[in-house]
């Protein structure tokens, strides 16, 4: 994969926590893939209407509904099914892993995030077959 191919990828973020959702971006846009930012599953809902991004990075915490909840019903719609789901996760719980893939995530990155390590992990996850 390429820079100039790179360019072109849209990475969706569902965060609610600022400064992760900031810094998440920062990351990303540095490597050069555009960003569509969401602070709630709500406004995903929403903009998933007119987007179409490679990858979601889906905080787990949100206020209302959360970001398993989300992926569960994103993994069950035909329009969004083959979007692949990220899970960011600080894993509090033994359980927590289980639940993320239960829940239809295609993968995780956990919290706090490994600034050092994030783009490789990202270029990883891209490349990991949805099945
Ligand atoms: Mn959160």
């Amino acid at each position: 994969m390429n820079l100039h191919m790179e360019q072109k990828i849209q990475i969706m973020i569902v965060e609610d926590n600022p400064m992760n959702l900031k810094l998440v971006s920062e990351l990303l846009e540095m490597d050069g893939f555009h960003i569509l930012k969401c602070h709630d599953a709500e406004s995903a809902l929403v903009s998933l209407k007119t987007t179409n991004p490679e990858m979601i990075l889906m905080d787990v915490a949100l206020p209302g509904m959360d970001g398993l909840e989300l992926t569960k019903k994103l993994k069950a719609n035909n329009e969004t099914k083959n979007i692949k789901i990220i899970a960011l996760t600080a894993f509090a719980m033994k359980t927590d892993k289980e639940k993320v893939f239960d829940a239809g995530c295609n993968g995780y990155i956990t919290k706090p995030i490994d600034t050092r390590k994030f783009s490789e992990q990202i270029r990883e996850l891209l490349n990991v077959n949805n099945g």
